[in-house]
């Protein structure tokens, strides 16, 4: 694991990165990304900006995030600001954006991927299912259309394995706990500094909602408010085994707002089983959105949703130089490196102060 160390949270100034990025926007230098390097080339408009290590990432020497357009996300955030904290809210993909892509040195596991039904013989069925489906997901040939209904396909089918499988909540509480898997660093400062505002955070997942939040109450160790887990949500008998699947499936493709109107009703938190779709409208409400993502794909959280500002915030986990340029024009901020969440906090201090 890469040390880090603890920043300031909190900057005491009133507006340091609004400030910092009007005077990177006039900044007339920029370094190589991946490098550090000063650039060869001249162009300013195809090279994306770094921010100074100290607001962006834990570390005092390599910076570790990126700004294509400082002065779009300087209007963002000042717009965002005076709208205050009543029109915000977040929405954030789950795997890889709230929990770190590498623990212990090697590649952290998602909340699927966690997942030990105690039947090896439908775990295998699973991984078997992961083996078809995957490539076809990640091929970029297939129409997107044919696609999302083999999404469906992989989904349905596993869910229907679980089921088969005897899957019991007991299972879902020791796979995470024996689970290579840790939220990033500020993360819980994030959330309290959300909750101290009534700020919603939407956990948008293609995942297993019972999961996610057993692994909130294992890693993080208290439970807020404002988060909400809109992904697929379980149904267990009296004896605790799985017996079906709450509302319509959400896969990679289909995880959007539009998932509010289709998906179960959610957990308020682990002691409000019924949750309430009256918090939906009231999101809808909110409409100035960051959105925090993993993967480009996860911008398509916002759909759905008519937003006046939305920042979006990548984490570049890997394949960082082939990926760089296109996330650095898909997203606002792009922190590299599997970096922690204390870019975001300060974000977030400036956004609502
Ligand atoms: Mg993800």
């Amino acid at each position: 694991m890469r040390p880090m160390t603890n920043p300031p949270l909190l900057s005491p100034s009133p507006f340091p990165l609004l400030l910092r990025l009007l005077h990177l926007s006039r900044a007339p230098r920029r370094r190589n990304p991946t490098t550090g390097r000063a650039p060869t080339c001249t162009s300013r408009d195809r090279l994306p900006l770094l921010l100074p290590a100290a607001m962006s990432s834990a570390s005092n020497t390599a910076p570790h995030s990126v700004v294509a357009d400082p002065t779009t996300l300087a209007r963002k955030i000042a717009d965002i600001r005076a709208a205050g904290p009543t029109k915000l809210q977040v929405i954030a993909d789950f795997d890889g954006t709230l929990t770190r892509y590498w623990y212990d040195g090697a590649r952290g596991q998602s909340s699927h991927g966690l997942l030990r039904q105690g039947n090896e013989e439908y775990d295998a069925k699973r991984e078997a299912l992961y083996q078809h489906y995957h490539p076809i997901e990640i091929c970029p040939d297939i129409p997107l259309s044919e696609k999302a209904k083999l999404m469906e396909e992989w989904w349905e089918k596993t869910h229907g394995l679980l089921i088969e499988g005897g899957l019991t909540y007991e299972a879902i509480t020791k796979s995470v706990s024996d689970a290579a898997i840790a939220f990033r660093e500020g993360v819980v400062e994030l959330f309290e500094y959300l909750e101290e505002r009534e700020i919603p955070v939407l956990v948008f997942s293609a995942g297993l909602a019972d999961i996610i939040e057993e692994v909130f109450r294992q890693k993080l160790h208290k439970t807020f408010k404002n988060i909400k887990v809109v992904s697929n949500r379980m149904v267990f008998n009296e004896e605790g085994r799985l017996i079906a699947f709450k509302g319509k499936t959400i896969h990679v493709l289909n995880k959007n707002e539009h998932a509010l109107d289709m998906a179960a009703p959610v957990h308020g938190n682990p002691g409000d089983p019924n949750g309430s779709m009256d918090d939906y409208s009231l999101v809808k409400k909110r409409t100035n959105v960051l959105l925090l993502g993993d993967h480009i794909g996860d911008l398509g959280m916002s759909d759905g949703l008519n937003y006046d500002n939305r920042i979006a915030v990548g984490f570049l986990n890997a394949n960082i130089e082939k990926s760089l340029k296109d996330y650095s024009s898909a997203f606002d901020i792009v922190y590299l490196n599997d970096a922690p969440m204390h870019g975001v906090v300060q974000l977030v201090s400036e956004l609502c102060p």
